[in-house]
């Protein structure tokens, strides 16, 4: 069974997903915000071994504790990236426009691609590449558990914003249409910041990007 612990985390409280197959106990967080030694410790607790880390893209206050990460687990992990957003990556997500800096990230191991299949262990995640928020912003969807973690794509009543470097409206709307509003209306969006909705709320209540 696919387990969700959600962890706000940072300075601009992003929602940290760590997921794993609680059969297996492996493991995967989405955007490890901040708190790399919280994050493993919550790991730890439950008897779960984190081996991948996927990023819905590469703003700073997603992969704050990608480097963390990376230093403290025993066996590396996996780190699922856009190789849109590796220009990002290399510029500590853009901290220095927010005043942050930020300690050097791991290079990431697996570019992700639209479509893409993620396994954890055994259940099935397809990567869909929703660009807009940023170049190579993209959302993790689990048909099976009725699940996407949707990153600063979309929002309970709201959506990501564009007016960063790499953001364009159009194709943020684009996206959300597409990618979003597409899948069936029972599925339970997690978003990077926030509380959690559904797609069905979201079609007919979102004031920013209409069904
Ligand atoms: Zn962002
Ligand atoms: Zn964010």
């Amino acid at each position: 069974m696919l387990e969700i612990v959600p962890l706000i985390l940072g300075p601009v409280a992003t929602n940290t997903y760590l997921i794993a197959n609680s059969d297996t106990g492996e493991a995967a967080v989405i955007d490890p915000a901040w708190d790399g030694q919280l994050i493993v410790a919550e790991a730890k607790r439950r008897n779960w071994q984190i081996s991948q880390i996927w990023i819905t893209h590469a703003h700073f206050d997603h992969i704050g504790a990608a480097g963390d990460l990376a230093r403290i687990l025993e066996t590396p992990p996996t780190i699922g990236l856009h190789p849109y957003d590796r220009l990002l990556w290399e510029n500590q997500g853009g901290a220095a426009i927010f005043d942050f800096t930020m300690p050097a990230s791991p290079e990431p191991t697996l570019n992700l691609a639209h479509k893409m299949e993620l396994e954890l262990g055994g259940t099935t995640f397809q990567v869909l590449h929703t660009p807009g928020h940023t170049p190579g912003h993209c959302i993790f969807y689990c048909a099976q558990a009725r699940v996407c973690f949707c990153g600063d794509l979309i929002f309970q009543n709201s959506v990501g914003r564009t007016d960063l470097p790499g953001g364009d409206w159009n194709v943020l709307v684009k996206s959300i249409r597409s990618q979003i509003y597409s899948l069936p209306d029972e599925t339970r969006l997690l978003p990077g910041h926030g509380p959690e909705t559904t797609v069905g709320q979201e079609k007919v209540g979102n004031s920013f990007v209409h069904a």
